[in-house]
């Protein structure tokens, strides 16, 4: 067989190895705690559930139209306008299975050879992938602990060539748990004047989970950028449906008809049950979103302060999503040896910061959604192992 050569440019997420490794010492019999996935671990809310089955007991079996039923579309538009004060038209969203897909999408329209796009990094790690799948260079921007892992403005200015197609923001960060400064944002906006040609991927998904009474800062809130942002969001966090596979990105009007193409070509439409769930999901009680977020909160607290007790780890209060990542320099091992330690001799499930590009070294990332007694647990065998 002879293959494309781009399938050597393909990364990948490793935080589904880790879980695949943890999930194969725990068939052995091994005591693992799992700290790797990004996943709530809360069951998604019955009232949701309820939604998908009464959709497939009605009759929801066939194709949708492939940017999503309008009913969910206009929830997601009124959702919008609940959260981020904007008015959007249903027209420029289109439902996708998940939040992946959005950025596929964008790579597939903006990325070629010979053009540039810019992604966080540390980052979620498919952005790189997605860039050199397509052929284009990732340019990374490099994100900093001692401003809480928000970008900065001026780095970003500083890296735009001629070539620049695309920058990827994403806030709050995965795998940081950092919250972009809204004072950044203002100036970012502000200097993209001046790169009229440039488009931004705003990744928001953890929108819902920010902490210390802060306000989701969205880059929706800026019309001077409207007509070249995408935005992408979707149910998998907020509503804990990471398994039901369903998200959506508000595109500017220009670039809505080749979303939707690449929809038609790549999935058709996402499951129509799914799509009644999610209406059911934005539209139903939000008590159980406001009881996770919460919880998350309070673990936050635990996490960050069992962290710091660990000699050799020192970790920054993170204000978003569900994720710690401390510095670990102070252990004298590189972050993969850490993550490989931590999970064969303690049984602890992390992330090597490494997984999330080459700034990531000299941190590990713990995904808190887990309980308060894991995660305390978790930290007394990390001592123990160290
Ligand atoms: N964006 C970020 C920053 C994420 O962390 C994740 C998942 O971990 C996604 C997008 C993908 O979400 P989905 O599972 O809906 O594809």
């Amino acid at each position: 067989m002879k293959l494309a050569t781009r399938m050597s440019s393909l990364g990948t997420e490793t935080a589904f190895e880790v879980l695949a490794r943890a999930n194969a010492l725990a068939a052995e019999g091994r005591d693992i705690i799992n700290l790797g996935i990004g996943q709530p671990d809360f069951p998604t809310p019955e009232n949701i559930v309820e939604a998908g089955r009464r959709a497939l007991a009605d009759g929801h079996h066939g194709y949708t139209p492939a940017n999503g039923i309008l009913a969910l579309r206009e929830a997601v538009a009124d959702d919008i306008l609940k959260y981020r004060g904007v008015e959007i038209s249903p027209e420029r969203i289109v439902v996708v299975p998940g939040g992946k897909p959005t950025m596929f999408f964008a790579m597939m329209m903006f990325g070629e050879t010979g053009a540039e796009i810019m992604y966080p990094n540390p980052g979620f790690p498919i952005y790189e992938s997605a860039i050199a799948f397509s052929g284009a260079k990732p340019v990374a921007i490099p994100l900093h602990e001692d401003n809480g892992f928000s970008f900065s403005a001026d780095e970003i200015l500083a890296l735009i060539t001629p070539k620049t197609r695309l920058i990827i923001l994403n806030s709050p960060a995965n795998p940081t748990g950092g919250v972009a400064l809204k004072s950044e944002i203002d100036k970012l906006v502000a200097g993209l004047d001046a790169h009229p040609g440039v488009a931004i991927l705003s990744d928001e998904i953890y929108s819902r989970m920010v902490y210390d009474n802060l306000d989701h800062a969205s880059l929706l809130a800026y019309p001077e950028i409207r007509d070249r942002l995408i935005l992408l969001d979707g149910w998998s966090k907020t509503y804990a449906m990471t398994g039901w596979r369903i998200g959506y990105a508000i595109w500017p009007e220009a670039l809505v008809e080749g979303a939707t193409r690449l929809c038609i070509n790549d999935h058709s439409c996402v499951n129509a049950a799914t799509q009644y769930a999610a209406v059911e999901a934005l539209r139903g009680p939000q008590g159980s979103v406001d009881h996770m977020v919460a919880a998350f909160d309070e673990r936050r607290a635990v996490i960050v302060e069992e962290l710091n007790s660990i000699p050799g780890f020192r970790c920054a209060r993170p204000q978003g999503a569900f994720y710690a990542f401390p510095n670990i320099t102070g252990t004298g091992l590189d972050a993969r040896r850490l993550q490989d330690k931590l999970l064969n001799e303690a049984g602890v499930a992390t992330v090597a910061g490494t997984s999330f590009g080459a700034h990531g070294e000299g941190y590990l990332r713990f995904s808190y959604a887990a309980s308060i007694d894991n995660i305390r647990e978790a930290m007394a065998r990390i001592r123990g192992c160290l």
